[in-house]
């Protein structure tokens, strides 16, 4: 049996031969990380919140990716200086996609945006840059498929079980991250500044969210475990 496992799209605007148009693109390490784990990976298109069902239906199992700033006022905040430009309707979309997704017991693995989408998309907020709040930068754009700094696991949660481990190192893209857990989730991970790096489920739903990059580090056996348990989760159904 095929695990067919969507990935949300990265909307960008690209150089095609009508001009410039807007694009639903996956980067490759999604795509490639999806496939190395025994999945069919799928590109999902940003549509409209209308249209997550008839998207669902076609798979098995769901990757959010990573990308921009969501909304402050998906949450109910007011925007910082340093929070970036919105895209309301990836914002729209994917909110809507958690919804569905969590609403049908479907296996998720949510990356950085990702995390913080299913936190939102849940009824939690966002801490809109973190170098303001706690003093640590973790954004590392340029050590992208490297370890720089150490995430300290929750022995007790499901996400361990999964890792086989209760620290790990980690990439950093991100200058977001949680501030209050949407009720149902409850963060299972942190860096040394209490960032926290990992959400879960506290009713044992199928889904992992964590704020590093898993598919950046593929290399790294810990981080394609990930990937291969979102693939068994849904073999298992
Ligand atoms: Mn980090």
């Amino acid at each position: 049996m095929s695990v067919r496992v969507g990935i949300s799209a990265r909307p960008r605007t690209v150089d095609a031969v009508i001009g410039r148009t807007l694009s639903h693109t996956a980067d490759r390490h999604y795509v490639e990380s999806v496939r190395g784990a025994g999945g069919v990976p799928l590109v999902l298109p940003v549509l409209g919140p209308g249209d997550v069902a008839d998207l669902l239906d076609a798979v098995d199992a769901l990757v959010l990716t990573g990308g921009g700033d969501l909304c402050p006022s998906t949450y109910g905040a007011d925007r910082w200086p340093e929070t970036g430009d919105p895209d309301p309707a990836r914002d729209a979309f994917e909110i809507a996609l958690v919804r569905e997704a969590v609403a049908r017991d479907l296996p998720v693995l949510a990356i950085c945006r990702g995390l913080q989408v299913v936190n939102v998309a849940l009824g939690g907020t966002l801490v809109q840059h973190v170098p303001a709040v706690t003093g640590e930068d973790h954004r590392h754009d340029d050590r992208w498929d490297e370890g720089v700094h150490a995430v300290r696991v929750d022995p007790a949660s499901h996400l361990a079980g999964v890792l086989d481990c209760t620290g790990l190192e980690v990439n950093s893209l991100h200058h977001q991250a949680v501030d209050r857990p949407a009720p149902g989730l409850r963060p299972v991970a942190w860096a040394h500044d209490g960032t926290v790096e990992a959400l879960e489920p506290v009713d044992g739903g199928p889904l992992l969210a964590v704020q590093w990059h898993p598919e950046l580090l593929q290399h790294r056996l810990e981080h394609r475990r990930l990937f291969r348990a979102l693939v068994e989760e849904a073999l298992s159904r």
